[in-house]
Formats: structure tokens, sequence, C-alpha cells
């Protein structure tokens, strides 16, 4: 390492080319190998060199494109690289400029955001996100905005523009605006750095290029200039998107923030993009220098209350399994099945996002502090063991044909639902959805004021009352409709006693 940044300051170069045997491993920037350096990280240069995948290609001359830069090669001699800035490859036209056509609200969100900025002489951009949704022709409703300078004045005069108001200031200074069904996050342009892995960055306004470059994946680093409707792409996202690919901005991206990671488990899984080489070392590097478990727990309970917004969280949670996070953060290795069970329940159940997560914690944390990585207590943990314990010394109890439904669904419902749902790897799963669908919403069909109204007096008795009519429904002696025949029949043979 020390070797190669000697290279560096000789050279004054900023990507250095990695060769092993003669073969070609890859591109190492100045940057990598910096922070790798600052953060303490022993590495080998192969670990943190990054691809360059092919780009567009020219007779005699291939481009070959990454974050890193642009990239010439002589297609004779590919192991002769010459590397270019991307400046004057864009003026020569060797990439092409994207434009999209605005249209709808968006065009006069656009058409505002150019009237407030050439008052207040500042350039703003429509970045990460919306610009992605708008390539893929997605509805979009988080708008991202980015700004030269003065983000007060100008969100201050954005909100009252579109009638709406200003929500949320953060601790990075952005202002977050809420206009009707749209939620516009306005920020200063910054770039920033990591004072050690897994921190919150340290900020400063930058240039557009080093906001762009601080941002997660190439797909989502790109910028639309509300004027010309032009997409400013510096790291390639445009190809990535059309691709498929998911590709970090660099080798250490998930060092830097490991939070990426679950953002690449929604990405990939709700796009269906592919993880580049470069991404799969980012990976590798965060699970070899132990980053996951440097976040604290409401960060990553945040993660994954992120997923549970997804349309498919199990595709995002089994991207996590498949990539060795989940086996990093946590003891227990539930196989494919087990989720997928597990999952269908918690939907069939109707879960909200917050059982959803202790669903998730009870997969896979096998002790309190596991449990805690997730910000859920551990006095919880302790009495989800309890419950589960009881659960477990009743399983060959509800498999019995002979004991009524009834009796089986009263023992059920006692429990959380999403611990029941965590139960199938040793509770039957048909029992468990049946319940779900049907059994936990049978009702009555009286209400302790109707029995008043048929001549009952009040107390303890009217629960019994209506417990039994429940079970005579659960186990099918009954149908909705004949509770009062029932009762009447019952009543005239003492019932309950
Ligand atoms: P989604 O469709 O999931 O809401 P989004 O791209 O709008 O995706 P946000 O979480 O709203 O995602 O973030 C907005 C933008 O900020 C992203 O597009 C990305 O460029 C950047 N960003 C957000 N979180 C990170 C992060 N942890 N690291 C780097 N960039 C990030």
């Amino acid at each position: 390492m020390d070797e190669a940044l000697e290279l560096f300051s000789l050279s004054g170069e900023e990507i250095l080319i990695v060769m092993a045997d003669g073969e070609y491993i890859g591109a190492l920037s100045r940057r990598s190998l910096f922070n790798a350096k600052r953060y303490g990280l022993k590495v080998n240069l192969s670990e943190i060199a990054e691809e360059i995948p092919s780009g567009e290609t020219f007779p005699g001359l291939e481009v070959l494109r990454n974050p890193l830069g642009a990239f010439l090669v002589l297609k004779e001699t590919p192991k002769s690289l010459i590397t270019l800035k991307e400046g004057p490859l864009l003026q020569e036209g060797l990439f092409k400029k994207e434009t999209v056509k605005l249209k709808g609200e968006l065009k006069t969100f656009a058409q505002i955001l150019c009237e407030i900025s050439s008052e207040l002489g500042v350039s703003a951009y429509f970045v990460g996100g919306v610009v992605r949704d708008l390539i893929l022709n997605r509805p979009c409703f988080d708008i991202d905005v980015v700004i030269t300078r003065k983000v007060q004045k100008f969100a201050e005069k954005f909100a009252r523009a579109l009638q709406g108001e200003i929500i949320k200031k953060s601790l990075f200074g952005t202002f977050k605006i809420k206009a009707g069904a749209y939620i516009f996050d306005i920020a200063q342009m910054r770039w920033e750095y990591y004072e050690a892995p897994a921190r919150l960055p340290r900020i400063a306004p930058g240039p557009l290029r080093l906001d762009l470059f601080r941002r997660d994946f190439t797909v989502n680093a790109l910028a639309l200039c509300p004027v010309t409707g032009q997409i400013v792409d510096f790291y390639g996202g445009v190809a990535d998107i059309f691709s498929q690919k998911l590709r970090v901005l660099h080798v250490l991206s998930f060092i830097d923030d490991p939070t990426r990671i679950f953002r690449a488990a929604r990405y990939a899984t709700r796009f269906n993009l592919e993880l580049t080489k470069t991404t799969l070392r980012a990976i590798d590097l965060a699970l070899k220098f132990e980053t996951l478990n440097l976040l604290t727990p409401a960060r990553l309970r945040n993660e994954f209350l992120r997923i549970f917004e997804e349309k498919e969280p199990l595709k995002a949670i089994l991207f996590l399994k498949k990539h060795r996070i989940l086996k990093k953060l946590f003891s227990l290795d539930p196989d494919e099945t087990l989720f997928k069970k597990a999952f269908h329940l918690a939907e069939v159940a109707g879960l909200g996002e917050r059982a959803e997560i202790e669903l998730v914690a009870l997969l896979l944390a096998g002790s309190p502090e596991e449990f805690a990585k997730l910000e859920l207590s551990t006095k919880k943990f302790e009495s989800y063991q309890r419950q589960r314990k009881s659960l477990e010394e009743k399983a060959s109890w509800l498999l019995d044909p002979a004991i009524p439904v009834s009796e089986k669904v009263f023992f059920l419902e006692k429990f959380p639902k999403e611990l029941l749902c965590a139960s199938v790897s040793f509770l039957d799963e048909d029992f468990l959805l049946r319940c779900f669908k049907h059994y936990f919403k049978v009702s009555p069909g009286l209400s302790g004021k109707d029995l008043k109204r048929l001549g009952l007096n009040s107390g303890p008795i009217l629960g019994k009352i209506l417990k039994k009519i429940r079970a005579a429904k659960l186990d099918g002696q009954i149908k909705d409709g004949e509770e009062i025949t029932f009762l009447e029949k019952e009543l005239k043979n003492g019932f309950p006693s």
C-alpha cells in the first residue's frame, strides 16, 4: 500500500492500473487507497481495485468507463490504458447526452425551480431517485433537489410557491417540504468524507460532481437540469440503468456507510439489478472488516423498516441472506423455506411494519443482545422466549384432530401474531393460515348488549356465553345468523353451567 501511495505521489495520477502476473486486475483510485490506509484496513491492492467495464467502441479504441473516470484502451494491446478526464470526452460527444422531457407536475416544479434559482442567482438540479425513476418511467413522489447556495431562502420561496410547508430541517442543513402528495428535500450541494467506518459523514459545500460522487450507487448518482432537461451523468448511471447494473461509486462505499448494503438489497430486488464485480468486492470488504456491526441499532432498524416498505420485502431479505449479511449480524440462520413460510403468514396476518421487524428479529436473533441490534428490548426477547416455549409444549396437542378447533384457536390467539408466524418452524402452517384468514376473525355475532336485551343479567357470565357461541361457530356447529336460536336452545338446557 505504501509503495502504491508513493507511486500516486510520483505520477500525480488519480488512478493507477493494478496488474498481477501480466493480467489486468482493475483500477486503483488514489482516494480508495488513501481511505483504506486512513481506516487502518490491511488489504491487498487487488481487493480494492475496481473493474472497468466496457463502454462504447471506436475504431481501434474502446472506451472503458466506470465511476473512477473514463479510459481509452488500444484494442490491439489491451494492457495499455490511457486515462482521460471525462470532460474532454463529453465535449467531444463520445458519450450520448440524455435528455428527458418533463411532463405534468414535474414540469411545473421545474419551472418554479428555474424561476427561484434565477431570482436568487443559484443553480438547482433534481437529483437521485427522481431522475432514476424518470428514466424508468416510474412515478416518484419523493423529490430531491440540490442547489449551489442560499438553501434556506430557496426552501422558503419554493414552499411558498407550491403552497406547501417546510416540515423538517435536518442535521445536515436540508429542508423537507410537503406539498400535496409530494415531499421535497432541498439541500446544498456538498461533498462528504467519513472519519471512520460507519460513522455519519463530515460535510462541506462542494460541486455537483462531488455531490453525486457521495451517493450510494451510480443509478442514483444522476442529476437533471430543470432548465435544459439534460441529465448530468458523471459516473455512467444511465448506462447502468439500461443494462440493469447496481454499481457502487467506489469500492470502500460499504465500509464508509454499511447501510448502503441494505439499500442495495432494496434496489437490486425492486429493479432487478445485477451487482457488479466492484459492488461484490465492496460487500466482501464490509464483511471482512466487520463494519456491519458498527451500525447503531436505530440505523439498522431503520434499514429494515425501509425494506418492509418495499412491495416484496422477502426478496430483499433473501438478498441479504445470500450475500451473508444476516449471518454476520445474527446467529440464527433460517433457511429460505422458513423465511418464505413466515413472510407468507405475515402477509396473510396483515402484520404492520413494526411487527414485521419483530418477526425478523425472532427469526434471526439467538440472544437478547442480538435482539437489541434492532432496537428491541432484551426483556421483550425473554418474554417471547417464554411464550415460544409454551407454544412448543403444545405443538403436538395442536396437531391432534380430536381436539376441537375452538380450543386450539382460543389457545393460539393469546400469542402475538409475529411470534405465531416465526413459530411456523414447529407449528402447522396450514392451521396457522386458517387461523389468520378465518378463525381469528370469527365473532360470536352477538354483543353483551344484545344478550342484555334478550333478558340476561350483566356480569362475567355474558363473556362466557359469547365465548361458547363463538366456539360453536368455530367448531362448525352453527353458522352466521343461527346464534339466537342456538342461544335459546342452550339456555333451555341450562347453559352455561
Ligand atoms: P427510494 O425510491 O427508495 O425512496 P431514493 O433514491 O429516493 O429511493 P432516498 O433514501 O430518498 O432514496 O435518498 C435520496 C438520494 O440520496 C438517493 O437517491 C441517493 O442518491 C442518496 N442517498 C440516500 N441515502 C444514501 C446513503 N446512505 N449513501 C449515499 N447516498 C445516499
